[in-house]
């Protein structure tokens, strides 16, 4: 091998395409020098070289905005920094609705944007052809125009990255594949090359693109991604087109236009993609492009053709086909793997990887340095992965579908169509006679609503009231003031036992697990910061067995957070999730209908709030933990997976005198948000510590063990609050908030919402959201404000509180 190669280095990045480049270039600025980029090929030789380079700023959610704003502000600087041309300018993007549900979607895009920072605004249909004359416009409905949004040469940016990168220290080798990752117990250590030669590394970081699932699986880390033939074509010079021409995406017609040297080059997001090499890409795929396919296209360039009819007649300079890594949820993934420590991920860019390259740098190098990410990341870690979706049919059918959706309709609620029925309960089949609605979550079909007997089965989706409002409404009243019965199977199940459980449990849990046997604790793990990084249930089953319970999306995440948790120590886990089914019988009667099937006292005496108690179900033993997540009082009854059916049928039969409704997840949500419980990923993440997400009741300061995260809530304690999550209600009935609104005090901006949904008993949308105020969010600063939301640009009252809207005292849980 001709190439020098040293035999250690700090971090060893894989992959030198822009991601790789970028991170290199954030790791130097952050004081490590000693990096050492490797890339099989050359440099931006895998997907990077053949990008479209659009560097747009909105994103779907705030903090993907955010990253993207920080690419274009780098990218804007680079040359001037580097000395190298990047080929950045910013003609600024358009987006066109052609129905008013897409411009509701734009609109709700404007007010997220706004929180962000990013110039955006609302255009006119004179305007619009003012500034793209080629552009048929008679059957738009709006459009919104952000001015400084960006395009820049993919292979020019990764070479000043690179630049920038060498001038702070790094090492960059090309022609030189990672055949494996090297691990240590349950460490990696380092790389070992094609050629056999070992680099130790403290941290080894994959930027390999789509090569990144097959060069994870040499150390027995999960990145389920897959890559997608990806197409676009080149005009020759066509008459109109103007140099400076803003970019143009019309997500409708699955199309984006942009201006190249007086050509069109006219990129599609297809609704059913193209796989490509399922089983593995190739090595020496450097430079590569894949055929052209008209068949495939036809119909999208048509689509194109009615936007920007010039199109039709143009000559095509170039039909271009080449790869890009895609993931089943479109979000890329980012951090350290759940399965091997030191060994972080960043990769699966879902056509993105340009304009997220500069943010991704920045943030991956301060989480590898500084050990924890600057700013909530879940949405694009890696731990929200699992296993089942490197199975090559489920990523065969998915990524097909996940590509559309990039410029589909971001529906509330919008359910995947492809690669279904992975993971299902026991009681799925009774379930789906009992006129279930099933959604995904990680993996799991879960009832999301029940239809009734004559109505279909489907969403028909709006950013308003859907189809299965009413549905909701019935099952949260029954809740409320009969019973409803929620499956709630796909709930995580560990089980910890062993002399140690106790101290590795009291340890990571801010509230007090050292309590009596049968009892259950709901609980935090924190990090050091007091950061929140899990929101679960902790039940005592003897004295050194306990049983933790999380959220179905949080499985891998929290497990290994208490993998690690346990080493050295004299712990035994096992996940035993598919095991045990759960049914949440929930509401005033569940007492009664409980009592009747189990002829058992249920009392508060016998049966106090938080107890697990032994009872007995046509003859099946359960588990019956009172505990609710809806502000009621009711059980969760954790049932052998394989016995659950004749419990289900069992409380059928008997609930109808008692009132009782099956009920579903989006009646859960709603059921929760009133009550005012927060949940994991969206009202609290490891940036919100429990003081700030108003869960202080469930800090236990004065017990023995410190807690993770003591420390620094500690410190918060004796200091004023400046960040808090605070409850809403929107005044406008025809409204709902979804995500990331904007909220104003006096027309100030000081938050923004983490969540909303439709409450039936308030007849309005709540949401949560994290105010911050300088000298404190208190009651008097929230009893002195003019408040208001902003939903899709339009600003509406809100009722802000800092207590639940539902049963404030949260006394309906012991009654
Ligand atoms: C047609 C098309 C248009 C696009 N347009 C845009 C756009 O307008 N805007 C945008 O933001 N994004 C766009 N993208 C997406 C963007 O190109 C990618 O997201 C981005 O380039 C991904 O960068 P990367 O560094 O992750 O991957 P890559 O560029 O593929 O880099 C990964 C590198 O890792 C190397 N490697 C892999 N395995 C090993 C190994 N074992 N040892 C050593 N090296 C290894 C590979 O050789 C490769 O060079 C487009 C993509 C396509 C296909």
């Amino acid at each position: 091998m001709s190439v020098e190669l040293p035999t250690r280095a700090q971090v060893v990045v894989v992959g030198g395409g822009i991601i790789g480049a970028s991170l290199a270039y954030h790791l130097t600025k952050r004081g490590i020098t000693d990096v050492l980029v490797v890339e099989q090929g050359q440099l931006t030789g895998g997907t990077t070289w053949h990008a479209a380079g659009l560097v747009s700023q909105l994103k779907p959610t705030h903090s993907l905005t955010k990253l993207a704003t920080y690419s274009n502000r780098l990218f804007e600087e680079l040359e001037d920094e580097t000395g190298q041309a990047t080929g950045y300018r910013a003609p600024g993007s358009i987006s066109v609705a052609s129905d008013l549900e897409r411009w509701e979607e734009m609109r709700r895009g404007i007010s997220m944007a706004s929180t962000v920072g990013v110039e955006i605004r609302e255009i006119d249909m004179d305007e619009l052809t003012d500034k793209v004359p080629l552009l048929r416009t008679d059957d738009l409905v709006g459009a919104l125009y952000i001015p400084k949004d960006g395009q820049t040469s993919p292979v020019d940016t990764t070479m000043a990255l690179i630049k920038g990168a060498r001038q702070g220290g790094a090492t960059v080798v090309e022609g030189v594949a990672v055949q494996r990752l090297l691990k240590n117990g349950d460490t990696c250590v380092g790389i070992e090359t094609e050629d056999g030669h070992v680099v130790e590394a403290e941290t080894v970081v994959m930027a390999a693109g789509m090569w990144t699932r097959q060069l994870a699986e040499t150390i027995g880390v999960n990145v389920p991604l897959q890559a997608c033939e990806h197409f676009y074509i080149v005009t020759e010079p066509l008459q109109g087109v103007e140099r400076g021409m803003p970019i143009v995406r019309d997500p409708s017609n699955y199309t984006y236009f942009k201006e190249e040297t007086g050509k069109i080059m006219a990129g599609f997001f297809e609704p059913k993609a193209k796989i490509w090499k399922l089983d593995g890409i190739p090595r020496d795929f450097c430079f590569g492009t894949l055929p052209e396919d008209w068949d495939h296209l036809g119909p999208i360039f048509e689509a194109a053709c009615h936007r920007m009819p010039a199109l039709a007649d143009a000559g095509l300079q170039l039909f271009f086909n080449g790869p890009e890594a895609f993931t089943p949820d479109g979000t890329f993934y980012l951090g350290e793997s759940p399965e091997v420590d030191r060994c972080f991920v960043a990769a699966g860019f879902n056509s993105v990887g340009i304009q997220t390259a500069g943010g991704v740098g920045w943030v991956l190098a301060d989480w590898i340095v500084d050990g924890y990410p600057p700013m909530d990341l879940a949405g694009a870690d890696i731990r929200r992965s699992f296993s089942f979706q490197s199975d090559r049919s489920y990523l065969k059918e998915r990524i097909s579908e996940s590509l559309g959706l990039l410029y589909a309709m971001h529906w509330p609620f919008r359910q995947y169509e492809s690669a279904r029925g992975i993971r299902k309960s026991s009681l799925h089949e009774a379930l789906d006679r009992d006129g279930a609605v099933f959604g995904e979550t990680a993996g799991w079909e879960r009832p999301n609503w029940f239809a009734d007997n004559d109505q279909l089965r489907e969403y028909e989706y709006s950013y308003g009231k859907q189809n299965w409002h009413d549905n909701m409404r019935a099952e949260c009243e029954a809740v409320r003031h009969a019973v409803g019965m929620f499956d709630q199977s796909s709930f995580a199940k560990f089980l910890v036992a062993g002399p140690e459980a106790l101290a590795v449990l009291e340890r990571l849990s801010a509230n007090s697990v050292d309590v009596e046997l049968g009892k259950g604790v709901y609980t935090q793990w924190l990090n050091e910061r007091g950061g929140i990084e899990a929101d679960l249930t902790v039940t005592r089953l003897s004295q050194d067995e306990f049983w933790v319970v999380t959220s179905a999306a949080s499985q891998t995440r929290d497990w290994a957070w208490l993998r690690r948790a346990c080493r050295g120590h004299s712990v035994e886990i096992s996940d035993v999730t598919e095991d045990w089914s759960v049914l949440g019988v929930m509401g005033p009667h569940s007492r009664g209908l409980l009592e009747s099937v189990s002829h058992i006292d249920l009392s508060n005496k016998s049966c106090p709030f938080g107890s697990m108690t032994e009872i007995v179900i046509a003859g099946v033993s359960c588990n019956a933990l009172r505990m609710s997540y809806v502000g009621e009082l009711g059980w969760e009854l954790y049932i052998p997976a394989d016995q659950a059916g004749a419990v289900y049928e069992e409380i059928r039969r008997n609930g109808d005198r008692f009132g009782l409704r099956l009920a579903g997840f989006h009646a859960m949500n709603a059921l929760r948000l009133e009550a005012g419980y927060r949940h994991w990923g969206h009202d609290i993440s490891d940036e919100d510590t429990p003081l700030e997400a108003g869960l202080g009741f469930a800090i236990a300061w004065d017990k023995p063990v410190e807690f993770i995260g003591r420390e620094a809530l500690l410190k918060q304690r004796g200091e004023t609050l400046t960040k808090r999550l605070i409850q809403f209600r929107v005044e406008d009935p025809d409204l709902i908030s979804y995500h990331d609104d904007p909220i104003f005090r006096n027309s100030v901006y000081v938050g923004r919402t983490t969540g909303g949904m439709w409450s039936h008993t308030q007849d309005r949308c709540l949401s949560m959201a994290y105010l911050n105020n300088p000298s404190g969010v208190d009651q008097a600063w929230l009893d002195s404000g003019d408040w208001q939301i902003e939903i899709g640009t339009r600003r509406r009252p809100v009722t802000p509180s800092i207590r639940s809207f539902y049963d404030p005292k949260n006394q309906k849980v012991r009654s």
